[in-house]
């Protein structure tokens, strides 16, 4: 495999383009935004110094990534000539059905199709083509260059041959990839949403505040990040879709999220990327403090 097609340059796209161009592979980097693409650009740029100056690779290896990197606004001109395509797109299903349906259309029929998808089902996205046996999960963590996970997700269809090429190509970027089912979360939102859910319960319910949640949790279960700063780094909204994924996707209580958790959703309250969630993110300091309302328990 020389020549991958990545769809979205956001987030997780861009540090996706990054890690296949850094390991040699040639990357059509395509997003609807010229904007999103001129940012990646400028985003692999900056983590490519950083990793220059950590002494990690060299200046030309930083030229060569770069150089291996070509961008697209149109998927049909990215995608010709690739052996696969990893969409990295908004996780909206409608959005991400129709860039599948585009994709079997102007693909050839032997490129394999990857979604980074954190929620949706590969069976159902593999059904709107032609080629649910070459339809995969492949599911990286963020920040992609760093994270050494992939979690690679079989949809009800995948063929054992795609699968051991994915699960092949991940080691090649030095990643260690694990293999699991296509059921509601895969494994790590299954577990990691559930316990983000249960640290805003235990916040709502008054038995402890913001920091000391997070403090449990950190010292007690060395945890690198307390679940509450986690899950506003991951973004409330995220973190609430995924859950809603969950609780109907298994009809379990179990999944329901708290109402604190939608209330602060439909106030704006996203975490990192709005300002505020749990902590405050606009004192222009790296120290961690607790957002003005979880000052005083009474308005939790
Ligand atoms: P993002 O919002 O940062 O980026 C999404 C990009 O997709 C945007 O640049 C947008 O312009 C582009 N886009 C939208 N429609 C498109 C189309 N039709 N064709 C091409 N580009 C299009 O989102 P993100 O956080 O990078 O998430 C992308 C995917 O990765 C989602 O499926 C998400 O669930 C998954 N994911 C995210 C994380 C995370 O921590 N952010 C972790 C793992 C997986």
């Amino acid at each position: 495999m020389k020549k991958v097609a990545v769809i979205g340059s956001g987030t997780m796209g861009n540090g996706i383009a990054h890690t296949l161009a850094q390991f040699g592979y040639s990357v059509a980097m395509i997003d609807i935004s010229q904007d999103a693409l001129t940012k990646a650009l400028g985003t692999i740029g900056k983590n490519l110094d950083r990793m220059v100056t950590k002494g990690s690779i060299t200046e030309d290896d930083k030229k060569k990534t770069l150089g291996n990197i070509s961008t697209f606004t149109k998927i049909a001109d990215g995608v010709a000539g690739c052996e696969l395509v990893v969409e990295a797109a908004t996780e909206n299903v409608e959005l991400k059905l129709n860039i599948f349906r585009e994709l079997d259309k102007v693909c050839s029929p032997e490129t394999i199709l990857a979604s980074n998808t954190s929620s949706i089902s590969i069976t159902k996205i593999a059904a709107v083509t032609k080629r649910a046996d070459k339809v995969i999960g492949m599911h990286f963590m963020n920040p992609v260059p760093v994270m050494k996970l992939v979690e690679v997700i079989r949809g009800y269809s995948t063929s054992d041959e795609v699968t051991s090429l994915i699960m092949n190509l991940s080691r090649k970027l030095n990643k260690v990839p694990v293999e699991v089912n296509d059921y509601p979360g895969f494994v790590a939102n299954k577990i990691l949403m559930p316990m983000i859910n249960e640290a805003i319960i235990t916040l709502h319910e008054g038995t402890a505040g913001v920091m000391e949640i997070d403090t449990v949790m950190k010292l007690g279960m060395a945890h690198p990040m307390g679940p509450l700063q986690l899950a506003d780094f991951i973004g409330l909204d995220v973190c609430l879709s995924i859950l809603r994924v969950l609780h109907e996707g298994y009809g379990n209580p179990k999944y329901a999220p708290c109402t604190l958790l939608v209330n602060m959703v439909t106030a704006g309250h996203l975490g990192a990327k709005s300002g505020t969630g749990f902590y405050s993110y606009t004192h222009g300091t790296k120290d961690l403090v607790v957002a003005d309302r979880f000052k005083k328990k009474e308005l939790v």
